[in-house]
């Protein structure tokens, strides 16, 4: 039998291209691999996102929410109201939808995460991390690094 009642076929879907993640949304050096869109009925939106050393996204939120599964290394998720989640391979976090956070590699760690969303939840992105908020939601034990160029 061929396809569903529908027509569609199990198909080995095209790869995408790495893309640098934008300086407007990420501070150091982001790499992020869009795994699927939410094009397809009941898809979400999945994407391993790699964070070098320092690395952290921007203030942001998530309309529908989303979850964070680390897949290596080692990073934080900090939230507006000073709470920070430190998370390691293995490791999934979720946060609810509007809530403020971000997230980001430890300063002295790689981390890559898969990111899932559902389909359609707008992204709201805000100021960048500064140094001292990222180094207080990393304990604040840390010296300052320079983020890779
Ligand atoms: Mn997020």
């Amino acid at each position: 039998m061929r396809g569903d009642s529908r027509g569609e076929e199990t198909v080995l879907l095209p790869t995408r291209s790495t893309s640098k993640g934008p300086a407007e949304r990420f501070t150091g050096e982001v790499w992020v691999d869009g795994i699927t869109d939410g094009a397809g009925a009941g898809t979400p939106t999945l994407a391993t996102v790699r964070f070098s050393p320092g690395a952290r996204t921007a203030w942001h939120c998530h309309a529908h929410g989303q979850t964070l599964h680390v897949n290596d290394g080692h990073g934080f998720v900090g939230t507006r109201d000073g709470r920070t989640i430190a998370m390691r391979a293995g490791d999934t976090v979720y946060t609810p939808p509007g809530v403020w956070h971000w997230h980001g590699a430890a300063p002295e760690s790689f981390m890559v995460h898969l990111a899932l969303s559902s389909a359609g939840g707008a992204v709201d992105w805000g100021e960048p991390v500064n140094d001292g908020e990222y180094l207080a939601g990393c304990g604040g034990l840390i010296a300052p690094i320079t983020p890779p160029q």
